[in-house]
């Protein structure tokens, strides 16, 4: 198993204190690693800043190329990433084989292509005898923080448009799940020059906190909690760093008496329990109109319910376990204040799975409403609430009554109202009798408290770029 850290070209053991890296299947440590020492911090930042000056002035084709011999690599080792993935996670390995993996590659390829299509908007003479044209030109160090839900997926999101744009990046993974991360440099290691992607392991507070603070980096990318959000722009805040966040999400799921209701049923069923329901998209906050209430209610409790968890090995497993102990107990927590109201019925679910593995039942809560807590804060697992409404008015606004904005969906056969909502939802993305759905040419990203930014697209490269102005006189 690789446990190094890439630094400068190098692959090097971190001088910091031992981690425990968990399987939480089995509720078993899998490997100790060292984080990097806060010298190490700074020698992979100086390596990243160093290798930005002929980084930056590689021409787009060639940064293409290193980055579709990325994907190939990706591809070619995709049955050992994701082992690795699933053994660090307690994915199941099928899913992340056959859903993740391609996905991952994509990432790379499209940002290949986009490196070579990205446009200034405007060039011509707009002050006679003068001559201007716009550059978009690279930020310089990123540092990347990712979070431990998709761990090579985030790492793609982060550094393809990073590197493609023509920065260099400091990674540092999640301490829970540094494993494909901490791999893919040792392949990457093999394809660019030394220092354009450095790979650290550690802590947020020993080692992401001298990282994003390091007076070298020019841009903090983050895909995590709110809290680690806020934390990050406030340190952040007298350097006057560029910030991409990726944040939290609490989705909202209309379904009309008009929607196909199973349709419905299987989509949340699938995208609510996606990853153990880890997923800041998650289909997790349910409105369902009067008229189908009950039968969806008890529909969706039937379908959750047939959900088979267990170990990520087995060829039927179609979710995992929670990633922590400490997190499963989270969950737990929310769905026990849940139902000690009186007016929330438990469908199906609501407690944690005995044994060693970090499971919770795939659980729905029905009755719920707009101020409960479990209505209006992230759980970030396998647990969905579902509310009853009366009409569009009324769900629209409630569904906009959230601190987050990153994912929606509206479930309806009616397109003149599904065009009204999506026009009107506050989210970044809005799916119409579908939800989850990614793909590599659309940007994905929140509004309000989910963040700001752009991962993937045409966005997502030119996030990771500066618009600069340049004028000739005649
Ligand atoms: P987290 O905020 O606890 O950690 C994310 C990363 O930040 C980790 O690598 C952590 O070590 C690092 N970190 C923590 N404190 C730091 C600090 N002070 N300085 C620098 N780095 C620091 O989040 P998590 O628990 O790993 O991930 C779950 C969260 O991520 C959820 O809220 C989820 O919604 C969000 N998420 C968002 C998206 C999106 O696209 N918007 C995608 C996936 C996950």
């Amino acid at each position: 198993m690789q446990t190094k850290l890439l630094i400068n070209g190098h692959l090097v053991n971190g001088d910091g204190p031992g981690q425990a890296v968990f399987n939480p299947a089995l509720g078993r440590v899998l490997v100790e690693i060292n984080e990097a020492s806060e010298a190490q911090v700074d020698a992979a930042v100086r390596a990243a800043d160093s290798a930005f000056q002929s980084w930056s002035q590689v021409s787009p084709k060639d940064r293409s190329l290193l980055l579709l011999k990325l994907a190939d690599t990706i591809e070619a080792h995709g049955e050992e990433l994701a082992r690795l993935e699933s053994d660090n996670c307690g994915k199941p390995l099928n899913a992340v084989l056959n859903d993740e993996i391609p996905a991952i590659a994509d990432v790379f390829r499209f940002f290949a292509g986009a490196s070579r299509c990205m446009s200034g908007s405007a060039g011509g003479e707009y002050l006679p005898g003068h001559t201007s044209m716009i550059r978009r030109d690279p930020v310089g160090v990123i540092a990347s923080i990712a979070p431990w839900n998709y761990p090579l997926m985030m790492v793609a999101w982060k550094i393809a448009p990073a590197l493609a744009a023509g920065n260099t990046v400091v990674l540092k993974p999640s301490e829970q799940t540094p494993l494909t991360a901490l791999r893919l440099a040792e392949l990457a290691s093999e394809i660019f020059p030394a220092g354009v992607l450095n790979v650290l392991f550690g802590r947020g507070q020993t080692v992401g906190q001298p990282l994003v603070t390091h007076a070298k980096v020019r841009m903090v990318s983050l895909t995590g909690s709110i809290a680690t959000g806020a934390n990050i722009i406030s340190s952040t805040a007298d350097s006057v760093k560029r910030t991409h966040m990726e944040l939290g999400g609490k989705a909202p799921v209309i379904i009309f008496d008009d929607a196909d209701i199973d349709a419905a049923v299987e989509g949340i069923r699938t995208f609510g329990f996606y990853n153990a329901g880890q997923d800041c998209t998650a289909a997790c906050r349910i409105y369902a109109q009067q008229g189908i209430y009950d039968r969806f209610v008890e529909k969706l409790g039937a379908a959750v319910a047939s959900i088979k968890y267990g170990l990520q090995t087995a060829p039927d497993t179609e979710m995992g376990p929670l990633i922590t102990a400490q997190h499963r107990d989270r969950v737990a927590g929310f769905v026990e204040r849940a139902i000690a109201q009186s007016h929330i019925r438990l469908i199906t679910g609501g407690k944690a799975v005995d044994g060693n593995g970090f499971f919770f039942e795939p659980t729905v809560l029905a009755d719920a409403q707009q101020d409960d807590e479990i209505v209006r804060r992230e759980v970030f697992g396998p647990v969905v609430s579902v509310t009853p409404f009366i009409d569009e008015a009324q769900v629209l606004a409630w569904a906009n009554d959230s601190d987050y904005g990153l994912a929606s969906s509206v479930w309806t056969a009616d397109i003149g109202r599904a065009h009204r909502l999506a026009a009107r939802l506050q989210y970044g993305c809005t799916w119409v009798n579908t939800h989850f759905m990614l793909v590599s040419e659309m940007p994905h990203g929140g509004q309000k408290r989910s963040g700001y930014g752009k991962d993937m697209s045409m966005y997502g490269l030119e996030d990771y770029t500066v618009v600069r102005h340049v004028m000739f006189k005649h």
